[in-house]
């Protein structure tokens, strides 16, 4: 900007005009600090709760991230410049995963099935709260996929779901599988500028329908995987299905679900076509969680990665 205004013909208004500028800056940061305060007020989390966001465990880098989500959620961040971009791309050289779960109570929530038109009130609501979250996206609904990079750039973590999600079609073979992959990863480098290392099995890599396909499939895949470089992640909760469930029902199944209070749950919801229910629940499941004492943070490369037994 500076350089610009030196190359205009006339350079008397540059001191005038870098007073004004100051004076603008100073009133916007005023601007956007009382904004920030009312935002926190204005927060649904109540008071006597824990802190919807920790920053005090150092083991738990994203909840730096977290904590500055005022920030992104206000500023159009350049996904190009985003310190995520090296960290949670796919790399057949980082094996330094983590299965050990922490003693810090920490919910991860993550949605499946996605994107669809419930997305973005699922963002609405994780903003709401102040949380990140991920999600495991497919392409079923492609004129959703700008939500990919809407959903990164308010500093939630993407993975890859599967782009057809049709069983029969993923799981006819391991080049089957291989291609549905490599499909959904491409759609989602469109978006966020590369290839995630997150990775969701359609069903969970204890599902047995594959069995009807391919028999032994995910014991091949589950280890292929992880040699090339991604991470998946199973879940330690879930709501169900927001297709088939009411609110109420979902909300019901997440405390018994729930009820052993494991320290980290990576939990699983959805937000695909067609699952309204899953949006009408959230709220309740958030403050669930907060009430239990949780905090809440999205995947990254030091969240334990949780694997069900192989079913198949
Ligand atoms: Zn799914």
């Amino acid at each position: 900007m500076a350089s610009h205004m030196r190359n205009t013909p006339s350079r008397r208004p540059i001191l005038p005009i870098g007073i004004a500028v100051g004076v603008v800056c100073v009133a916007i940061a005023a601007f956007f600090g009382i904004r920030a305060l009312l935002t926190n007020d204005a927060r649904p989390s109540s008071s006597d709760q824990a802190p919807v966001v920790t920053a005090t465990d150092e083991s738990q880098p994203t909840n730096d991230t977290a904590a500055t989500e005022e920030n992104s959620t206000d500023t159009s961040m350049d996904t190009q410049d985003d310190p995520r971009n090296a960290e949670f791309a796919v790399d057949p050289s980082r094996t330094d995963w983590n299965y050990e779960t922490g003693d810090t109570k920490m919910v991860y929530l993550t949605f499946d099935d996605g994107p669809s038109e419930n997305t973005q009130q699922v963002l609405d609501i994780l903003d709401q709260y102040g949380i990140k979250a991920t999600f495991f996206v497919t392409g079923i609904n492609p004129e959703y996929f700008p939500m990919i990079r809407e959903c990164y750039q308010r500093g939630h973590t993407i993975g890859l779901h599967t782009y057809s999600h049709d069983y029969e079609q993923v799981y006819a073979s391991t080049d089957a599988y291989w291609a549905d992959l490599a499909q959904i990863g491409e759609a989602v480098q469109e978006q966020i500028g590369y290839v995630p290392c997150f990775i969701r099995f359609p069903g969970g890599s204890s599902n047995t329908i594959s069995a009807n396909y391919t028999l032994g499939i995910m014991s091949e895949l589950a280890t292929d995987v992880v040699d090339a470089g991604y991470q998946y992640y199973d879940w330690d909760a879930s709501c169900g299905d927001g297709a088939d469930h009411t609110a109420d029902e979902l909300v019901e199944a997440t405390k018994a679900d729930t009820a052993y209070g494991y320290q980290t749950i990576v939990f699983l919801a959805h937000d695909g076509a067609g699952k309204a229910s899953t949006v009408e629940a959230l709220p309740r499941i958030i403050e669930y969680f907060q009430s239990e004492g949780y905090s809440f943070a999205p995947l990254d490369r030091q969240t334990p990665a949780p694997h069900h037994g192989i079913g198949n």
